[in-house]
């Protein structure tokens, strides 16, 4: 295994639960990837580096058998999922019920339910079938025609006229722009869909004290079953670990063209080249003194706080940065993890987390667009800064290869490239290589702390490096080689 993010981790897990000798080799000095939670400038107070907010592995079907919170991860739920605030009017909130979510909603309530209670409904369909890399009919039947009439609603020139208010209007469009890219389109709908219902379901929790903490249980359990981890220790060719009879790869189509090039067939790397990446992110860890001032103090109710105006600003804002368009005002992501777990503050302080979206590769330092941004919803923020760190969308490929120019998607999530990713295949996890297998999210079913790329990857591996075709159990304390529902 070359890599251990939450794929990574979870490939690894699966192999060995399978019975297989497993070592893993991290490039990094510390294991987990995008799952890090660090102390910044005071060593009582721990920032998510880069994941933070967990609806993916709340809900995940690998997640859901591995039992997080039995391995004593506490995912703590906000009361509101997700929160976006305007300048003219209230803001806008996702909580957890979606009754009140529907009430505050006022003359776009009802619309507001008729859009989520089916997908609350038909919740696990849904998200196993997203989060399977779509290569199977749905267990649930009803799955395709859910989605089928919202995705037309709103992932195309139709969303503009769906909802009365602004309000319900840029709710959507505000968790539509997780997919980082142009908007509206069929999968930022998708995406809208499967985050929007999951905060009034299985919820948008922080782990409790981070998102190491799901990191840490996974390689708890990897070196239960015998699994080994090496920290930095970058692999730099694919030929230093040849002696495996399988090799997954943790890793994007750049990072597996830097390190596997040469030996690839040329039609395949043509097609690992012609790999698109999406806009970049730039991030800004704050230690601040207060809780965020919000304008609207119904939006501390919310872990995670959209900002991006109105719809209409949102679905601007997000093409023109796809388009390599930076922006006075981007759309920014803000998590507060007190608003869930109070113990993340210390001392009088507390971490705020966040990232604008800014053009492929742009250097700009994130600082003063971030702040700005914050100051209109929140006047009062800048004050409450006592030490901020950036990192700009090249500082992420630095501190992960993955997110190439910034993109922490590990690729553009067009309509094309969510199903088959990196490359056309059926079986978008093996590669034209003999017994090496790609399983970060640059495969289906993409971006996220879902486990699910990484799951999926070593399934194919079991069936065709060692003929395992039934699914190791991932539950808690089941020995090695124990069998379990998973399809
Ligand atoms: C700022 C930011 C915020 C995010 N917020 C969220 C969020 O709130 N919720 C959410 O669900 N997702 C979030 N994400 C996305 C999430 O972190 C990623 O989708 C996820 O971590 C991808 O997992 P992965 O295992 O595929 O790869 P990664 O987590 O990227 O891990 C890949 C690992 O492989 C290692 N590696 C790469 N190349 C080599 C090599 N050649 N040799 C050895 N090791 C190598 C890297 O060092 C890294 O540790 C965020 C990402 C970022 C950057």
């Amino acid at each position: 295994m070359v890599g251990s993010g939450p794929n990574g981790l979870a490939a690894a897990v699966t192999m060995a639960r399978a019975g297989l000798v497993v070592q893993v080799y991290e490039g990094a000095d510390e294991i987990g990837g995008g799952l890090r939670t660090k102390a910044l400038f005071r060593s009582d107070v721990r920032h998510d580096i880069c994941s933070a907010v967990h609806p993916m592995a709340a809900a995940s079907p690998f997640f859901r058998e591995f039992d997080l919170p039995a391995r004593g991860v506490e995912l703590l739920q906000p009361e509101a999922g997700y929160a976006h605030p305007l300048r003219r009017g209230p803001a806008a909130i996702a909580y957890r019920s979606l009754e009140r979510t529907c009430a505050e909603l006022g003359a776009d309530g009802a619309r507001w339910r008729a859009l989520m209670a089916p997908l609350l409904r038909h919740s696990e369909g849904l998200v196993d079938y997203l989060l399977s890399g779509q290569r199977s009919l749905p267990r649930d039947p009803v799955v395709p025609l859910l989605l089928a009439g919202p995705v037309l609603a709103h992932g195309t020139g139709l969303a503009t006229s769906r909802f009365a208010e602004p309000q319900a209007a840029a709710l959507l469009a505000g968790v539509a722009a997780h997919v980082v890219g142009r908007m509206p389109t069929p999968a930022s709908a998708v995406v809208a869909l499967m985050l929007g219902h999951l905060a009034h379901g299985s919820g948008w929790p922080v782990p409790r004290g981070g998102s190491a903490a799901i990191a840490d249980a996974l390689a708890a359990d990897l070196a239960a079953h015998g699994g080994k981890i090496v920290t930095g220790q970058r692999i730099g060719d694919l030929r230093e670990v040849r002696g495996a009879r399988a090799i997954l790869l943790d890793v994007g189509p750049k990072e597996f063209l830097a390190i596997g090039g040469p030996l690839l067939p040329d039609r395949y790397r043509a097609a690992l080249r012609a790999f698109r990446y999406g806009p970049g992110a730039a991030k800004v860890d704050f230690l601040v003194s207060e809780p965020i001032p919000w304008a609207d103090p119904r939006v501390g109710r919310a872990a995670t706080v959209h900002l991006g105006g109105t719809q209409r600003e949102v679905f601007r804002q997000e093409t023109l940065v796809a388009r390599g368009l930076p922006g006075r005002e981007p759309f920014v992501l803000v998590v507060d993890p007190v608003a869930a777990d109070p113990g993340r503050a210390a001392g009088g302080y507390r971490p705020v987390w966040a990232y604008a979206h800014v053009p492929n590769g742009d250097p700009v330092d994130p600082v003063a667009l971030v702040t700005a941004r914050i100051e209109q919803f929140a006047p009062g923020f800048a004050e409450t800064v006592v030490e901020r760190r950036a990192l700009s969308a090249p500082d992420l490929e630095r501190y992960n290869p993955n997110y190439v120019g910034g993109d922490i998607a590990a690729g553009a999530m067009t309509l094309r490239q969510s199903v088959l990713r990196p490359t056309p295949r059926w079986d978008p996890h093996r590669t034209a290589l003999r017994g090496v297998y790609l399983c970060s999210t640059a495969t289906p079913p993409g971006p996220g702390v879902h486990g699910m790329a990484g799951y999926l990857a070593a399934r194919s591996a079991l069936r065709r490096e060692f003929g395992i075709r039934t699914a190791p159990s991932l539950a808690p304390g089941a020995g090695i080689g124990g069998v379990g529902g998973g399809g």
